[in-house]
């Protein structure tokens, strides 16, 4: 087949870019290394239960606004996907602060002014920044924030909205939190709030990331799909190919084809086969893409500098766990977050992440079952080197201290568990293709906001970027987000 774009890898970066383009009429040959779609939010089946590669906190699956990034791109190939909403996006357990994220935003802003008197204003203060970069993002269409015509066009239908967020673009969460609210530990809460999504604390978060997250969760909502996280990548996938384009599995792409103008031309395959195309699209990360898919002598300055500014995160040590179902009390909320002490927020093994997803959607597991995915951050250093008996012997250790974590929240646990898989950050790089197994880039001192991010544009021509290394970075809807900005791009580019 002849195709206008080849995209390398089918995350939702990857898939949500092939869908704009092929809602634009081009032809897309989509290459992923995998057997099944999705990446991260990708899903995995064994014996009997179905479980989320990573992401169960799904964001961008409402029904309003323009926000709603995950439910815009199955749109642009006519999917939709039934979900479930979630009443309570994550219930907090940090150093004796309990905390619950309600849906509605009142019961949650009344409650943290309940723990919190004294700062109840500025608790409003603060949250009410959030909103306002949210009805900015929410009153206009997101597109390629690199397209001239489209920002033109935006600017000129709502100044206002463009004026503000570039006003909040160089911002970071920290600075704004700190004019409104004194207490030390509703700060730490809020460096809590940053990292459980960008895994660094307020002072490095961008404020327009977290004006997205604070609110949307309280707009669009938190919402599960029914049957699975990996059910998004399906549809997308169903309808990239009824609309005549196409994705191939177990295809690794090793090398992006230059011609004599230093121009992508197409890409060649680990089988050897080459592929041409008018435009080559990596969903790889960007270290994937710039240090494996081209030579040192191809990699332009530019990208370079990125690299300075950003770096890797760690990775994650990720149980997958069946257990008794009357393990969990009815009433369990799906998301928890534990951190023991303060200090360790950003340590290994700080902080551990819990998903019980089977509260909403009980088809994942057989009867009386649950799913819990509990994980935690880590990274490749502690992995390396360990010969397999001393990596079996570690997997099991850590799992065990993690399990021990969560049994404070759920007592018993050790005895209920009736399936476990342990993934590592081995694990993740090579089901992932992920280098280091990284969750993505993380700033290396104090960003000014969101203004480093790159866009999907690289210094190649003909070759752009789409995923959780491009803009606006981690999430579901952050990367659809990035999908169809590169859509967007690269057919204006076609064009
Ligand atoms: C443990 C964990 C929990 C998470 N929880 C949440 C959550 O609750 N909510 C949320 O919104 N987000 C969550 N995330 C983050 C979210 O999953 C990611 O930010 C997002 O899925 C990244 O999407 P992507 O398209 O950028 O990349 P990926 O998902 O990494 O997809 C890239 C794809 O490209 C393929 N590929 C790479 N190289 C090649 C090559 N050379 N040839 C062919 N194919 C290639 C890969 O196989 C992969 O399928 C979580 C992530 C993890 C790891």
């Amino acid at each position: 087949m002849s195709v206008d774009v080849v995209v390398i890898g089918a995350g939702l970066g990857g898939l949500s870019a092939a869908a704009h383009l092929v809602s634009q009429g081009y032809r897309v040959l989509v290459l992923e290394k995998y057997l099944i779609p999705g990446g991260s939010g990708g899903y995995f089946e064994r014996a009997g239960y179905r479980f989320d590669v990573g992401a169960s906190m799904i964001f961008g699956l409402g029904e309003r606004g323009t926000t709603n990034l995950l439910t815009r791109a199955l749109a642009s190939v006519d999917e939709k996907i039934p979900s479930i909403p979630d009443p309570v996006q994550v219930h907090y357990h940090l150093q004796g602060l309990t905390v619950r994220v309600h849906r509605d935003y009142e019961q949650f802003s009344g409650e943290l002014g309940d723990r919190f008197p004294q700062e109840r204003r500025g608790i409003q203060q603060f949250y009410g920044e959030c909103w306002r970069v949210f009805n900015y993002l929410n009153s206009m269409e997101l597109l390629s924030l690199e397209e001239i015509g489209y920002l033109t066009r935006t600017f000129l239908q709502n100044p206002g909205a463009c004026l503000g967020l570039a006003r909040y673009l160089p911002l970071n969460v920290g600075g704004v939190a700190r004019k409104y609210i004194r207490d030390l530990e509703l700060l730490r809460f809020i460096d809590m709030e940053c990292y459980c999504w960008s895994v660094v604390p307020a002072a490095r978060t961008p404020m327009i990331n977290a004006g997205m997250v604070f609110s949307d969760r309280h707009y669009g909502g938190i919402n599960y799909p029914v049957g699975g996280v990996g059910q998004i990548a399906l549809a997308l996938e169903r309808g990239i190919t009824r609309l005549g384009s196409q994705i191939r599995y177990g295809a690794h792409v090793k090398r992006v084809l230059l011609n004599g103008r230093k121009q992508a031309v197409g890409v060649q395959l680990a089988t050897g086969e080459t592929l041409m195309a008018q435009a080559v699209v990596s969903n790889a990360t960007r270290w994937d893409t710039f240090g494996r898919l081209l030579t040192a002598d191809e990699i332009p300055g530019a990208e370079r500098g990125w690299q300075q500014r950003y770096q890797k995160s760690a990775s994650f040590l990720s149980l997958h766990l069946g257990v008794y179902q009357s393990l969990i009390p009815v009433g369990t909320d799906v998301h928890h977050i534990l951190l023991d002490r303060w200090a360790d927020l950003e340590a290994a093994l700080g902080t551990v992440f819990v998903s019980i997803p089977t509260l909403l959607d009980p088809s994942l597991a057989p009867p009386d079952r649950h799913i819990i995915h509990a994980f935690s951050p880590t990274a490749m250093d502690a992995w390396r080197g360990l010969d397999p008996a001393a990596y079996a012997q570690q997997k099991q250790a850590w799992a065990d201290q993690i399990i021990h974590r969560v049994s404070q929240i759920l007592p018993g646990l050790k005895e209920a568990i009736v399936f476990q898989e342990v993934g590592t950050p081995r694990t993740h790089r090579r089901f992932l293709g992920r280098v280091d197994g990284t969750y993505g880039p993380i700033p290396r001192g104090t960003p000014l906001g969101l203004v480093g991010m790159p866009f999907n544009r690289t210094a190649v021509p003909g070759l752009y970027c789409v995923g959780d290394s491009t803009f606006p970075g981690q999430g579901l809807n952050a990367v659809a987000f990035s999908g169809i900005a590169c859509g967007h791009r690269v057919a204006v580019d076609l064009r």
